[in-house]
């Protein structure tokens, strides 16, 4: 299997478009017959499969929304019979019904050489120490790191969520040198590494890759600094699979390459729905063509990014390239008819050096962040002038802020 993510990596341009096609074809036809929720939703939109011929065809499709993964709960929108599923993980959600993603045993490989891919592309090897801080359970986090290291045959620690300092003793113990986590985590490490005197750039640790939640350039930055070490994005979500099936980081950091041949991606205004040009922001739109148990058509993923293109790209890989997810579609704040994100913010915050903070929007928007009374006033004229509105700022002393466990909650609307 190693050998096959390897050949995913180095598609060219040529097998890429060749595959998608292909494979769109099949796929849609796959869940036409397999799945009553799709041929409605065909039938109503008057899309006939088979006159599917070329990737643009796919827009006449209407979305799969998350709405529909809720209302067809548990497996309404499963293609496969019971005895396939081999297991099931479950969506971040916000309140209500939750989102299922079943799995078939090819589903589980998939996800596997998806992740695969990321260790190739990031040098990871069988002489790593792959430390894994996600949590193992429903929901996906820790699992298709796992799949993959065991797959390499690296020294595997499968810690989990949570008990930073037990983190960081394993850390030291074993001679962690890959680090899988949230990309807020590591932060949170640093921290507890301070109050236990011990020095992060003294471990072994050479690789992080993080995910699951939009991280700054300043934070990569901090984090690479407080670790000695090279940091990761790993973009994915449970409705395609989990943590690194979509795509990876470039590895000269020109954006995110998205797997074709696996994952048509399409970056949709997400108002009217129309599909955008080049360096348009927008949301971003999954199509899954490799998997078999919940192959969702036209996903609205609710991420936000814009695309780059197709272009090879000078670290010689030839699949798309988009740039790194800035945010969610419901974190968007407009105020007094500005339009950010809470990434905008923390870029500034963290050029003071700033990385504990939340956002609380009402009827003003007022920013809590933990360090000196004296930064208020920079801070301020930086929003001001980077973003575009006055913000109420309040300073707090260190570990005031509530910290989390997984994905960091930055964003409050009161
Ligand atoms: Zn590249």
């Amino acid at each position: 299997m190693i050998r096959k993510a390897i050949r995913g990596v180095k598609l060219s341009r040529k097998e890429i478009e060749r595959i998608k096609l292909k494979r769109l074809r099949w796929i849609l036809k796959y869940v036409y017959k397999n799945n009553s929720f799709y041929k409605n939703r065909f039938k109503e939109a008057g899309v006939d499969v088979d006159k599917i011929k070329s990737v643009e065809d796919l827009q006449k499709i209407p979305f799969t929304t998350k709405e529909d993964l809720r209302k067809n709960y548990p497996l309404g929108l499963s293609c496969v019979p019971k005895e396939k599923i081999v297991r099931i993980q479950m969506s971040g959600g916000t309140t209500g019904q939750p989102v299922i993603v079943p799995y078939t045993r090819k589903d589980v490989d998939q996800w596997k050489e998806m992740v695969l891919r990321a260790f190739y592309i990031a040098g990871i090897t069988s002489k790593d120490v792959i430390q894994i801080t996600p949590a193992f359970g429903l929901w996906n986090g820790g699992f298709g790191f796992h799949f993959a290291a065991d797959e390499i045959n690296a020294f595997v620690i499968p810690i989990g969520a949570g008990n930073t300092r037990n983190q960081i003793r394993f850390m030291k113990d074993f001679g962690t040198t890959v680090l899988c986590a949230t990309a807020s985590y590591p932060l949170r490490i640093a921290e507890v590494a301070e109050e236990l005197g011990v020095d992060l750039k003294s471990l072994p640790i050479s690789k992080l890759l993080l995910g699951a939640e939009p991280w700054t350039e300043e934070m990569r930055r901090k984090i690479e600094e407080l670790f000695d070490a090279k940091a990761y994005d790993i973009p994915g979500l449970t409705e395609m699979g989990g943590v690194g099936t979509v795509g990876f980081e470039c590895p000269l950091r020109n954006g995110l390459h998205m797997w074709e041949d696996n994952y048509i991606v399409e970056i949709v205004d997400p108002k009217t729905g129309e599909v955008l040009g080049e360096n348009e922001k927008g949301e971003m739109v999954y199509t899954a063509l490799n998997r078999e148990a919940m192959p969702l058509i036209r996903f609205r993923s609710g991420e936000v990014s814009a695309l780059i293109g197709y272009e090879k790209c000078e670290c010689g890989i030839e699949h798309m390239t988009v740039e790194r997810i800035k945010g969610r579609t419901d974190d968007i704040i407009i105020y007094k008819g500005v339009k950010f994100y809470p990434s905008d913010v923390e870029s500034i915050l963290a050029s003071y050096g700033i990385t504990q903070y939340k956002i609380e929007v009402g009827s003003r928007v007022k920013i809590l962040f933990e360090g000196s009374e004296d930064l208020k006033d920079k801070i301020e004229s930086d929003i001001k002038e980077f973003i575009g509105f006055k913000p109420i700022l309040e300073a707090l002393p260190k570990g005031s802020l509530e910290r989390s466990r997984g994905k960091a909650k930055r964003l409050v609307k009161v």
